[in-house]
This record gives structure tokens, C-alpha cells and sequence, in this order.
């Protein structure tokens, strides 16, 4: 059989099962119907969202910031933390209340959490209110699963999928137009004994060099000014990071490119060399360290030593002695001593983070660590969290010292917080810079003289050309 198509707006064309469930839609609504979504997690789950947008969009949605005038309810899920998993029971509480008062209000669950067979009985047991239910691989098939409950009243559960197959034609529905994420890869293999994201995405999963490359040139060509490559581990994307940057830096055009996360194992000097010497790729690297401790390291599964860590800051730091790192770390891991959290302490004086992200261990199911005596309690790791944090604010605030003077190229992107007049971005170090300027200069390319050092920013003043 023929398939049907139609253009949409965007010069796409709408797959049948967009054609049936928009005009659905059109017979059941007289405006267009509103879409409420909300987005636990990372930047890869933001990402997902804006997939979402884009499906819901081509069928006739549109988007509404207030679950009270929602007609669909999608709620895209993380599992990464305890928190972010009560937070989502807990909000669902009070949309069921929104669905006793409106019976043809559609609400749906997604994302990492609902990969998970254990919350999907959950679902099943004691959540009869949510009408859709699909894991990290589904957003594809939601406008059959839409039909199938606005057409025919039934409930749909669709997870555990082997998402082994990239769909390129998933394009994202972007609120910001300046500062866009691009995913090139998905999944991870790595099985870091605390973490749930292999269960719950699979393995990884490289897109082709071309494609990320046409979806940046397309980008940049729409006014895009920073561009963000997303993955779990982008130093083991498949056809060469390297060789990608390389590609995405001869793009003609005014913008800057960041990339999350690098894992240490596969991060080396090549790397450095080439966040050093492509002039569109910001001078910062994000390397999650978790630990600075050997022994954690392993319980931790990470493939690498302290030792093997600073070789990587050592080079960087042999070539551009002022580069920037920010990290990430777990306190109150399993079996955790005091002596050996003091050795992440001192990990971080010799690094010199600009910034750390620090979380206490939370435990989850699934996963190798969960295994283990989770032995520090909570008011433990709170104490060491807060004590981790103040140990980092001196060192940001002396480290920063050394760009003042400088002058630094900053992206500002809303009203600062130093006071009246000025705007606030981020640096290609990472950095946030506030400085006095008018709001015409907010999304463009500023080049900002540091005056000042501050512990979680700094301070600077328009350079005089
Ligand atoms: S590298 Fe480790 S922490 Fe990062 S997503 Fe993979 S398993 Fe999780």
C-alpha cells in the first residue's frame, strides 16, 4: 500500500501516524489542543523533551507552561537519583486531581524511570490515572499510542524496547534558538557500579558524523551560537571525537561548540590538544572525577586511578597552565571513610576546579552498588556534601583570580544578579561573567575584561576596542 504523507510546516513530511492522530485531533478540538511537559534530569532527557515537542507539534499540539490548561500532561522522567523519582510520584498526585475535574485530560509518563519493570508495575498497580506509559525509546510510537487512547479509551504501556537503532528523522522542537544541544550518541557501556543509565538506555549507539554535522550547519545557520554535543561518554563515539570536532569546527560560521560528559578512561591528550587548538571549541573540559580516592575509584567501577586523572590535568595544564576543568563527584559512597573523602578534599586543591557538582550517593536498584552496605547515613552525607562545598568556594574564588586582567569572550544570555544594567553569561571557560551592558547585547558574542573575582562568578567590564 501507498503511504499517505503531507508537508508540514517545517518542509518535513508527517508519517501516517502523524496524518491520523492530527486529524483526530482537528475532529475532536475545536483550538488546537495544549500540551503541558515537564522535564526531570539531564541535558539528555531536555533533549528528549524537545523530540516530544516535536511529534506533538506535528500532529497539532501546542504548548502551554500551566498543567491546568493542559489537554495532554507528559511527564519525562529520570532515574538517575532518588529525588528526581519522588518528585515524579509526588507531582502525579496532584495531576490526578486535574484529571477528576477533566476526564478527557490525557497523561502520560516517560523516560528513564518508566524503563524500569519495577516502576512500570507500579504504574500498572496503582497509578490507573496515567493513560500512556513508555520508557527512554517510545517517543516515536506516541502518536499511535495517543490514537489509540483518544480513538479507542485504552490504556498503553510500552517500555523495555532494545533501542539499538537511531531514528535521524527525530527532530527536536528547540525553546532556545541560541544555545542548542545536538546528541551524538546514546546509551552507555561503561557500568559505573552506582549508576542506572546503561539498564535504562542501553548501549551506546553513535549517530553518523554527517548527520550531526548537517543538524549543526543547520543550526548555525538559523542564528545558533552555541552548540552542545551530548552524550554519555563522547570520547567513545564511534567514529572519532576528535575527527568529529575537527569536522564541526571547519562549519563556516560565528558560533562555539561545548560537549558533555567525557569519561576519564578515554579522555587523553589528543583531546586536550584539540580543545586547545580548534578555535570553535571552548577552552574547558568537563571531566568527572567522582572520587579522589583509588580504592573508591574501583568499588566505584571507573577504569581509572587518581594518577591517571591528574596525567590528563597535568597535560592540559603544561600546555595552557589557566585551563579549565569542573568535575563531578559522589560523597558517601558505600564503605566511604572519612580519610578517604579527605582525599577527594585534597584532590580538589591539586586540580583547582573552577566548579564542582557534587551529590550525595543515592542508592539504586538495578545496579551493581546497590549491592553493597549503603553504611553513611543521611545526615552524614549532608555534613560531607556541605563540607566538600565550602572547601571548593575558596578554591573558585582564588583560582578565578587568574583571568583577571584578561579578556575573555562571553555569550550573555539574561539580566545579571550583581545589580542594575548588567547581563550575564557564561565565558568559553565556562565561567559565568556579569558585566554592565544594554540587553541588545544579550545572545551575541562580547569580548569582557575580568576586573574582578568572585567565588561563583566573575566580574568584568565591556573591552574598550
Ligand atoms: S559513564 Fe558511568 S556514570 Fe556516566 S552514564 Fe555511563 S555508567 Fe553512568
Amino acid at each position: 500500500m501507498k503511504n499517505l504523507s503531507i508537508s508540514c510546516g517545517s518542509g518535513d513530511i508527517l508519517s501516517p501516524d502523524r496524518i491520523r492522530l492530527s486529524q483526530l485531533i482537528k475532529s475532536r478540538y475545536a483550538q488546537p489542543p495544549a500540551c503541558y511537559i515537564h522535564t526531570y534530569g539531564c541535558a539528555q532527557n531536555v533533549s528528549d523533551s524537545e523530540k516530544i515537542m516535536h511529534v506533538l507539534s506535528d500532529c497539532g499540539y501546542v504548548f502551554t507552561d500551566k498543567p491546568e490548561n493542559a489537554d495532554l500532561i507528559v511527564l519525562n522522567t529520570c532515574a538517575v537519583r532518588e529525588n528526581a523519582h519522588d518528585r515524579v510520584f509526588g507531582n502525579l498526585g496532584g495531576f490526578k486531581k486535574l484529571k477528576q475535574k477533566n476526564n478527557d485530560l490525557i497523561i502520560c509518563v516517560c523516560g528513564c524511570m518508566t524503563q524500569q519493570k519495577q516502576v512500570v508495575d507500579i504504574m500498572e498497580k496503582s497509578y490507573g490515572f496515567v493513560d500512556v506509559v513508555f520508557g527512554t525509546y517510545g517517543a516515536k510510537q506516541l502518536p499511535d499510542m495517543l490514537y489509540e487512547v483518544m480513538k479507542n479509551g485504552k490504556r498503553v504501556v510500552r517500555s523495555f524496547d532494545e533501542g539499538d537503532l537511531i531514528s535521524e528523522e527525530m527532530k527536536q522542537l528547540r525553546s532556545d534558538t541560541v544555545r542548542a544541544s545536538v546528541p551524538i550518541m546514546y546509551g552507555c557501556n561503561n557500568f559505573c557500579s552506582y549508576c542506572i543509565v546503561p539498564y535504562v538506555r542501553g548501549r551506546e549507539r553513535s549517530r553518523e558524523v554527517s548527520a550531526v554535522c548537517d543538524e549543526v550547519r543547520e543550526l548555525v545557520g538559523n542564528g545558533c551560537k552555541e552548540i552542545t554535543l551530548l552524550g554519555q561518554n563522547v570520547n567513545s563515539y564511534s567514529y572519532g571525537f576528535v575527527k568529529l570536532l575537527e569536522r564541526i569546527n571547519d562549519i563556516e560560521g560565528d558560533f562555539r561548540v561545548r560537549f558533555l560528559s567525557s569519561h576519564p578512561k578515554d579522555a587523553g591528550r589528543e583531546l586536550i590538544d584539540a580543545i586547545l587548538s580548534l578555535d570553535k571549541v571552548c577552552k574547558h573540559l568537563h571531566l568527572p572525577v567522582q572520587s579522589g580516592n583509588d580504592e573508591i575509584l574501583k568499588k566505584m567501577n571507573r577504569h581509572y586511578t587518581v594518577g591517571e586523572y591528574l596525567k590528563i590535568v597535568d597535560y592540559a595544564r603544561e600546555k595552557d597552565p589557566s585551563f579549565s576543568f569542573t568535575t563531578d563527584i559522589i560523597v558517601g559512597f558505600p564503605g566511604e571513610s572519612y580519610e578517604q573523602f579527605c582525599d577527594t578534599k585534597k584532590l580538589l586543591h591539586r586540580v583547582r576546579f573552577d566548579n564542582i557538582f557534587s551529590y550525595v550517593y543515592s542508592k539504586r536498584s538495578g545496579t551493581k552498588a546497590a549491592q553493597l552496605e549503603d553504611n553513611v547515613s543521611d545526615k552524614e552525607k549532608g555534613m560531607l556534601l556541605r563540607e566538600l562545598l565550602e572547601e571548593q568556594r575558596d578554591i573558585t574564588e582564588k583560582w578565578l583570580g587568574r583571568f583577571v586582567g584578561k579578556t575573555l569572550t562571553v555569550l550573555p544570555t539574561e539580566k545579571g544578579r550583581t545589580g542594575e544594567g548588567y547581563i550575564s553569561g557564561k565565558s568559553d571557560e565556562n565561567i559565568i561573567v556579569e558585566f554592565k551592558g544594554g540587553e541588545r547585547l544579550i545572545n551575541s558574542f562580547v569580548r569582557v575584561k575580568i576586573i574582578k573575582a568572585m567565588n561563583w562568578a566573575l566580574l568584568g567590564e565591556i573591552e574598550d576596542k
